[in-house]
């Protein structure tokens, strides 16, 4: 059924999609008017970026490797510091959300243009969105002035990516389709994105895990984790966005594990409150059971179902329903105290959704 009353704003930015498109990369920057690229990576992607680097030849100013997860700000000001001195006029963050996470730092204090090449599946280059840590405590704001001014997706980054972070990445990157679909904001157009991101997730992560050279299923997955960042970028999340910081805050915990594990359960919570979501994913999945079938999906990929098998300790599961009932935020089901505890002790011990 359609909606019939909503609000939409779409957001700027341009896309570059397919197979060695990397190559595109000094094009893209003539298009923007940059001349002096500041390349970003983490200290793993690190030879990579290099290489990236000597391939732009005059228009690359320089490498800072030292992106980390939760953009801590000293590691923003230090890389801004380098930024000043080369006289970079735009950053080129090459790798996963930690890195454009850095990217968008940078761009919050300096405006420098972004240029993101993603190689995880996280989708942070799609949002106006950066978290930040200072002094051990995590911050988020949405700002227009972080938006990635362009993407280059070249599905062969991702040909490496193992198998295991394949699949958290691409699961986490579902959880923000899903919560897209009962999002207070939700709207036609993001809808109809994230039965797609779904859909190309659901089918693609069985065979990228399967082979991860898979390019058909590579491609397919790229695809999916594009979408479901403009999902995170243009709509609210509610529940499941809302557990997995508390639990990921309070126990640091991994990322992308912990939505991996959680996303079964919210939607399940969420499921009867939310019946025009419930349908899109049952078309998206083709089952009856969403919340289910992301269960069996994770366990066929092999990903963590239990929080007790990342690190959460059991005693820890009373304080987190504590947690996530303080700062009331919507949800389309109102949270109940017992109900929360009880969808957390299922996905600490690794149990089905219901
Ligand atoms: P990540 O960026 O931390 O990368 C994980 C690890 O994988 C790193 O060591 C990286 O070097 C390595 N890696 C990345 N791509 C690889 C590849 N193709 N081959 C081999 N190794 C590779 O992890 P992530 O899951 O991409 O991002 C998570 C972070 O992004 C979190 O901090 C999260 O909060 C943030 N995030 C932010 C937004 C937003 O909108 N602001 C959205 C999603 C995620």
């Amino acid at each position: 059924e359609r909606m019939d009353a909503f609000a939409y704003t779409a957001l700027p930015g341009r896309v570059v999609f397919g197979t060695g498109t990397l190559a595109q990369l000094s094009e893209e920057m003539e298009r923007l008017e940059c001349r002096r690229a500041f390349v970003l990576s983490t200290p793993q992607q690190a030879d990579k970026a290099r290489e990236l680097l000597s391939d732009l030849g005059e228009h690359g100013a320089g490498l800072f490797d030292g992106a980390t997860m939760h953009t801590p700000v000293e590691v923003t000001e230090r890389a801004l510091a380098i930024a000043r001195e080369l006289e970079a006029d735009c950053t080129v963050a090459f790798g996963g959300g930690s890195t454009i996470g850095l990217g968008k730092a940078i761009a919050l204090r300096a405006d420098l243009p972004q240029i993101c090449i993603p190689t995880t599946y996280a989708g942070s280059e799609m949002t106006p969105i950066i978290g930040q840590t200072e002094n051990g405590v995590k911050t988020t704001q949405r700002t227009e002035k972080v938006l990635p001014e362009v993407t280059i997706y070249d599905v062969d980054l991702t040909l490496t990516l193992p198998a295991l972070l394949s699949a958290t990445s691409g699961l986490n990157a579902m959880a923000h389709a899903v919560e897209a679909l009962y999002a207070k904001d939700r709207n036609p157009v993001i809808a109809l994105l994230a039965e797609e991101a779904v859909s190309a997730l659901a089918s693609a992560l069985p065979k990228v895990v399967a082979d991860g050279v898979d390019r058909r299923a590579r491609t397919d997955a790229l695809y999916g984790a594009w979408l479901c960042g403009m999902c995170l970028g243009s709509v609210g999340m509610a529940l499941h966005h809302k557990l997995c910081h508390v639990l990921g805050g309070a126990f640091d915990l991994p990322h992308a594990e912990t939505h991996a594990i959680v996303l079964p359960h919210a939607l399940a919570y969420n499921a009867a409150a939310a019946q025009s979501a419930a349908a899109a994913l049952s078309r998206a999945l083709g089952t009856q059971d969403p919340a289910q079938a992301l269960f069996d999906l994770a366990g066929k990929l092999g990903a963590p179902r239990a929080l007790r098998q990342i690190g959460m300790p059991e005693d820890g599961i009373a304080p987190a329903a504590e947690l996530a009932l303080e700062n009331p935020y919507w949800n389309p089901r109102p949270i109940g105290r017992d109900a929360i505890e009880t969808l957390i002790a299922r996905a600490w011990a690794g149990e089905p959704p219901s």
